[in-house]
């Protein structure tokens, strides 16, 4: 899905350096996979829940791809290397 059809179905964007996640809180079934597969970067007590940049951008394709719903999803950055 691209940045536009995301925003329009209502996810949410939370902007990374090298990536940036998306989630919609009416899809979401509450498995909590992406609380326990990293809570640096998915934090329920923490706003904003989602901080791209608090682990690699491996990483947090790892955990988004653990979610069962499809509440999650990533769009990595063209161009930026570190
Ligand atoms: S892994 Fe997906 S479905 Fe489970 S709590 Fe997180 S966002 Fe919701």
């Amino acid at each position: 899905m691209t940045e536009e059809e995301l925003l329009e179905k209502g996810y949410r964007k939370y902007t990374g350096e090298e990536i940036d996640v998306y989630f919609n809180t009416h899809v979401c079934q509450h498995s909590g996979n992406c609380v326990r597969g990293n809570g640096e970067i998915f934090n329920l007590e923490r706003k904003p829940w989602i901080l791209p940049d608090n682990a690699s951008k491996d990483e947090v394709k790892r955990v988004i791809d653990t979610c069962p719903s499809g509440a999650l999803h990533y769009i990595e950055k063209e161009g930026v290397s570190k």
